[in-house]
């Protein structure tokens, strides 16, 4: 298969690429890690950086037009989010979610009324989405959700606790796993909500993490009152409906992804030419040449084992288990490369952002801590290789869990 564009879509990328450059906040800095101090700052930009994208039909390109889209191909999509991750991921990092799994799940499994509702108002910019699956008891068994909504005339009341919900204190909607039959097997007791996140009895707290930033948060529910309409699915059908949105959470890592870190490999490099060890460029040291090298390796079975899984997808509409493939490509090695980067500052390493002797202002600091996230979001590393064992390759299933809870 060849994966280079036509000539009509080279065009279409040139010209995408030159309107990001002239439609970039001002004094954004796409060689800084960080260009906004605040959530609320980020916020504000994404928001107005997303209604530039729709007003000059760029966003949700292969959405049909009804919804906001623009009824064009997965190619063109793909070419515009792989443009953002070169020269703003920062920009479009916080709405991976909303792009990710709310817009797909919504269109997938949702109703002609909550399209209509939802996703031209995700597509402006007008609101950002997070996903509230994982509780204390509840993260790589999800089935074990735990909280509980009961229907009561036209809305369910809800009740319970999420953890780590990624930018729920800057999001306006909320993809919510619940449990609406306490009595049936863990699986089918659950449903899937769509929860205005400003309701009253919704407790947002955020959370600090090793990175000293709040990205994510604990999210309470106390009475919190869901209109019936705004169930996705039929009630009970929630496990089916979140596997759904897991795929394609897993599956966005692998095209954009490989465009992010052939990007952090190249500064990589150009770090290691100007970082001097023993009064030499880093560069000439034979050890971390032999691994930038297996990290650009690595990165390139990222993009083709994404393209291939992209093409898949493409002719398949919904994309399959092999997305964990994906996401251990992706998370595994940028631990090595953020890892690697803080072993050729030599005792430098240890310096953080904020201080003057920083390379690089502490953004390799600041990767390698957040990298140690990568493992563990998404589903756990450990979790992916159970799904690849038991559902790419047939093995048997796994009972450890079993074991465990024995
Ligand atoms: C940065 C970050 C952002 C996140 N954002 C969100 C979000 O926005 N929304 C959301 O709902 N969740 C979010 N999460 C939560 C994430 O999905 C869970 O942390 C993850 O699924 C693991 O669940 P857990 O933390 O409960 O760990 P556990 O499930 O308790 O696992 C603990 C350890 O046991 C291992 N393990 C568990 N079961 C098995 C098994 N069967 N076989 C082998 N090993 C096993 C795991 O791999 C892990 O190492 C986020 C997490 C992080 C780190």
């Amino acid at each position: 298969m060849d994966y280079r564009y036509t000539p009509e879509q080279e065009a279409f990328r040139q010209g995408f690429s030159s309107w990001v450059d002239k439609n970039l906040p001002e004094g954004f800095d796409p060689t800084k890690r960080r260009n906004f101090n605040t959530s609320e700052d980020l916020l504000a930009a994404y928001k107005a950086f997303q209604k530039r994208l729709y007003e000059a039909g760029y966003t949700a390109l292969h959405y049909p037009k009804e919804y906001g889209g623009q009824g064009k191909t997965m190619v063109e999509e793909a070419i515009v989010t792989q443009t953002i991750s070169e020269k703003c991921m920062e920009l479009r990092q916080i709405g991976v979610i909303t792009f990710g799994m709310a817009v797909p799940t919504i269109y997938t499994c949702g109703t002609e009324e909550q399209k209509q509702e939802y996703l031209p108002k995700i597509m402006d910019g007008t609101h950002l989405w997070c996903q509230g699956f994982s509780e204390p008891e509840a993260g790589s068994d999800i089935a074990n959700v735990s909280t509980m909504a009961i229907k009561e005339g036209d809305h369910y009341v809800v009740n319970g606790q999420k953890v780590w919900t990624s930018m729920a204190h800057m999001a306006d909607y909320c993809i919510l796993l619940v449990r609406t039959d306490p009595e049936t097997t863990k699986h089918r007791g659950l449903s899937y909500l769509l929860l205005d996140i400003k309701s009253p009895g919704v407790d947002v707290r955020p959370m600090k993490q090793m990175t000293g930033e709040s990205e994510f948060t604990e999210v309470f529910m106390d009475n919190v009152k869901v209109p019936v309409e705004n169930l996705v699915g039929k009630e009970g059908e929630g496990w089916m409906i979140a596997i759904t949105t897991l795929m394609f959470e897993r599956v966005l890592g692998d095209v954009t992804m490989a465009t992010a870190y052939e990007k952090t490999i190249k500064n990589l490099i150009s770090m290691a030419q100007n970082v001097k060890r023993s009064g030499r460029p880093v560069i000439e040291n034979p050890l971390f040449r032999q691994k930038l090298a297996q990290h650009y390796i690595e990165i390139m079975v990222l993009k083709y084992h994404g393209l291939r899984n992209f093409g898949k997808t493409i002719k398949g509409g919904v994309p399959g288990p092999e997305g964990s493939i994906g996401k251990l490509l992706w998370s595994e090695p940028n631990q090595r490369i953020t890892n690697n980067a803080i072993m050729m500052q030599g005792p430098l390493g240890q310096i953080t952002e904020g201080s003057p002797w920083a390379i690089d202002e502490g953004a390799w600091q600041y990767g390698f801590l957040r990298s140690k996230g990568n493992t563990i979001e998404a589903g756990s590393s450990e979790i992916q290789r159970n799904i690849i064992g038991e559902r790419v390759l047939g093995l048997p299933k796994d009972a450890s869990r079993a074991a465990i809870k024995k």
